[in-house]
């Protein structure tokens, strides 16, 4: 007896190998490099959208002194469009995040059969 404490049971599949839990890609290759090419724009919108909405806010500094700082219907009009900008990446990082899941699975050490594990 191995003083191990992690539990590995013995493949059914070959009888020889023993089962690893290990973490994979929930969907295909495929899916998965879709799910990443959505994830990376959304989470850049994600921060552009939250730095306008939040910049939207502050108070502008006139460019020139004298002259008017940002009128505020445009602040106001920065502000939502960079709050929906945010939204509409965080519904998309949603999906990519789907995609690119993973969940855990007992493999063979030698033989490669995988079986579901919660
Ligand atoms: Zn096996």
């Amino acid at each position: 007896m191995s003083p191990t404490t992690q539990f590995q049971p013995t493949c059914h599949v070959c009888g020889r190998g023993v089962l690893d839990r290990v973490k994979v890609y929930r969907l295909s290759g495929c899916a998965v490099v879709v799910g990443y090419v959505i994830l990376i724009p959304t989470v850049i919108g994600m921060a552009a959208g939250g730095f306008v909405f939040i910049g939207s806010f502050l108070p502008v500094e006139p460019a020139v002194a004298g002259s008017e700082g940002l009128p505020q219907e445009v602040a106001l009009a920065a502000g939502g469009a960079g709050l929906m900008l945010f939204f509409a990446s965080l519904v998309g990082g949603l999906l990519g995040w789907l995609l690119v899941m993973k969940k855990w699975v007992l493999r063979c050490t030698s033989c490669r059969a995988t079986i579901a594990a919660n």
